[in-house]
């Protein structure tokens, strides 16, 4: 790494404002200006994209960086331009125009780093275009998108063995997150990449909390998640995600009930909308994303404080990737997970529906297995997803929730003979809920019809509760001892019971947490300060860093990262030379920025000693404060509504699109007539007559509400609908279009 040219150091410190590469980033660029392949893996937030935007600067020439990820393509645009970086893209976002100016840049030798789509890159235009120009290296980013058993295929990686051809004695790097063995092998395959350099980096991302908490007998999903969020989170930026469409809508109106920022996010919603969410994630703190799986995938958030899952992946792999969106900047970050038997029984009902071919099918199966005992597992959390890596880790790393707090085990072999014998006994043809209601002995019409209060075992587990009994049927189906069968989840022995039945096995269980079990947590996981000063010049640069964002159009964290923040509030300079010396301020964004920068540290630099008066900035610092601009009210599920009518939308769409009541719907609608933001006629559509006819009774009418009116017009107009038009009344002056 000492080897490193001289002028990648120097790139390094005075365009990116860093002092040192951090391993193997050194090494790796050497190997690329050394005329060399190189395959990339390393963990998110490792500092991958430094790998090859400075020899990029470093190296005559333009670089060539492929990337599967619109928005994350932009995002590194803007952030390398703020940089001072001449950086441009070519995807299908741009005008023929804009894409033509870029083009004619990349001619004339002024670019030093492309982004291209790989759709784009692989058309003849593209390619007759670099083949003219001088190309420094090529580095194919999300590599793992080229193997076909991975979740994030892309057929065009396929065909990015091309380049080798085309740029024949051009370094290439792939680089990637995560990939396995025979991901890495398929990499270098498929790519053509020439005896590669290999710098794998170790998987682990110790800045993120691991905790997973079963579903307690009486809190539901939705109380357990904002319990967690109010409690670690308030005024964080995160994902949520669920498994349907329904319940991420349902999730993010109710988080939003509770004056959460919170937008639903899945393949079902119009792109427009999709992608004004995104934006909002990337460029306003504290936005919660409620997303399916679809949300996730490019999006490189560095300051993504949690990600929370309100049901179980379907593998570790995805699990790892997709909590692996938190803390990218290396900041402290949580992984929280809740799940409970309906998940369990869910995931193993669809893998014994599936209908995908037996060698598939059982590749699918043992993920799943993985996955849930990953779930169940009492041990370490880190060290379990490290070894599912092939990563050995001697020690309990200390920060998850099963090394704070030991789950308690409980010598539960003999209750699990009696539900095994109970699924035997009862014919192998119920589900969880009607097996316990025999082993309680409740007294129930249909068990006496069947019989089944006859059996000896009847009533015989009458002592344990409801919860300990769904505990031990989601631990025996997640170990693999019942199978589920059939659209009822009905359940079935496995062939691997038969030692336990017998008798020749233990079984230890986790003991099933209470509603009172409140899990102790290390640390709180978001930046806190021990000063109340140190706080008041955090908001004050947040501030300032989200002011200037929103007048460059640009996310905050392509100004400067919150570690940089965090830097300045520690290293407190005073003068631009001082501010040199923060890492992440380069000799562009020291140019740009600095004296800004320095205005807003000032209140809090003026005495020597600098930290010891706080008092007396404080009073300073509420003046900051107050000239942040405050968005204009309207509530984000209104707007979403909004949003969905305006893109042509019916009514009745809306309301089966967002999973709400009609009158939600309208109220929202009532809302937005209220502010002038729609008219009355582009929501009720009736004719001009019956508008009139409505408008005159109500103007007639002597007492208040919308009841009056309703018995009025015989019953003949919806309450919702009628609330619409007393909303228009309330107008002072119509809007367009009344
Ligand atoms: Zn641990």
């Amino acid at each position: 790494m000492n080897q490193t040219p001289a002028a990648a150091l120097q790139i390094l410190q005075s365009v990116f404002g860093y002092h040192a590469f951090r391993d193997p980033q050194g090494e790796v660029i050497d190997t690329l200006m050394a005329g060399r392949d190189a395959l990339v893996i390393m963990p998110t937030g490792g500092g991958k994209s430094l790998c090859y935007q400075v020899p990029a600067l470093a190296l005559p020439g333009t670089a060539i960086v492929v990337s599967p990820l619109i928005a994350l393509m932009q995002d590194q645009v803007a952030a390398l331009r703020q940089a001072g970086v001449a950086a441009a893209f070519l995807n299908s976002t741009q005008t023929a125009e804009q894409a033509r100016a870029v083009q004619a840049q990349v001619r004339a030798g002024t670019i030093k780093l492309l982004y291209v789509a790989p759709e784009r890159l692989l058309l003849p235009a593209t390619q007759s275009l670099l083949q003219a120009v001088r190309i420094s290296l090529v580095a194919i980013d999300e590599a793992h998108c080229v193997s076909q058993w991975g979740h994030d295929f892309r057929p065009e990686y396929i065909r990015l063995g091309e380049l080798a051809l085309l740029f024949p004695g051009v370094p290439r790097m792939a680089l990637t997150a995560t990939a396995d063995e025979t991901t890495r092998t398929e990499i270098i395959h498929r790519l053509a990449l020439n005896d590669p350099c290999r710098f794998i980096s170790g998987f682990d991302r110790p800045n993120i909390y691991y905790a997973i908490e079963q579903s307690h007998g009486s809190i539901g999903a939705r109380e357990q998640l904002l319990r967690f969020i109010q409690g670690s989170h308030a005024g964080d930026a995160g994902i949520v995600y669920c498994l349907s469409r329904k319940k991420v809508e349902e999730i993010a109106e109710w988080l939003s009930a509770q004056g959460l920022t919170a937008l639903p996010y899945h393949a079902g919603l119009p792109a427009a909308l999709r992608e004004r969410t995104l934006r909002r994630f990337l460029d306003e703190d504290a936005v919660i994303v409620v997303a399916t799986i679809a949300f996730g995938m490019g999006i490189d958030k560095p300051d993504v404080r949690f990600v929370a899952h309100l049901n179980l992946p379907k593998s570790i792999e995805a699990y790892y990737q997709e909590t692996g969106r938190a803390g990218r900047d290396g900041g402290p970050a949580d992984a929280w997970m809740r799940f409970g038997l309906g998940d369990v029984i869910m995931l193993r009902q669809m893998m014994s529906e599936s209908m995908a071919d037996e060698a598939i099918k059982r590749i699918e199966q043992h993920k799943l297995d993985a996955m849930l005992g990953f779930t169940e597992s009492t041990q370490c959390r880190r060290q379990t997803l490290l070894g599912y890596f092939g990563e050995e880790r001697a020690e309990p790393c200390g920060h998850c929730d099963n090394c704070i707090n030991p789950p308690h085990t409980w010598d539960a072999t003999i209750p699990a003979q009696q539900a095994l014998s109970c699924v035997h006994r009862t014919g192998q043809r119920f589900g969880v809920s009607y097996l316990i209601d025999v082993l309680r002995g409740k007294v129930d019409t249909r068990i006496r019809q069947l019989g089944h209060d006859q059996l000896g075992l009847f009533g015989l587990g009458a002592s344990l509760s409801i919860t300990t009994w769904r505990g031990i049927y989601r631990q025996l189906i997640a170990r693999g001892y019942l199978l589920v069968q059939g659209e009822h989840g009905a359940l079935a022995l496995a062939e691997s019971c038969r030692p336990l039945l017998q008798g020749r096995h233990t079984l230890w269980l986790r003991t099933e947490p209470t509603a009172k079990d409140r899990p102790v947590r290390p640390a709180r996981s978001r930046v806190q300060f021990a000063h109340p000063d140190d706080q008041a010049l955090w908001e004050a640069l947040r501030a300032w860093r989200k002011n200037l964002a929103s007048q460059h159009g640009v996310p905050p964290f392509t100004i400067f990262h919150d570690a940089t923040l965090l830097d300045l509030i520690d290293a407190r300079p005073r003068s631009l030379a001082e501010l040199a010396q923060i890492s992440g301020i380069g000799a562009h964004k020291r140019d740009a920025y600095g004296v800004a920068v320095l205005a807003v540290l000032a209140p809090f630099t003026h005495s020597a000693q600098g930290q010891n008066q706080p008092g007396h900035r404080q009073d300073r610092q509420s003046e900051h404060i107050k000239k942040t601009p405050v968005p204009t009210a309207r509530s984000e599920t209104v707007e979403q509504t909004h949003i969905l009518f305006k893109s042509g939308m019916h009514i009745d769409a809306i309301v089966q699109h967002r999973g709400l009541t009609p009158t939600t719907v309208y109220t929202h609608l009532a809302e937005l007539i209220t502010q002038g933001a729609l008219t009355l006629r582009e929501v009720v559509e009736l004719p001009e007559a019956e508008i009139a006819r409505i408008q005159t009774l109500m103007h007639a009418q002597t007492e208040p509400g919308t009841k009056p009116l309703f018995e009025a017009l015989g019953g003949q107009y919806s309450y919702d609908v009628l609330r619409c038009f007393q909303a228009a009344r309330h107008l002072k002056t119509p809007s367009k279009g009344e």
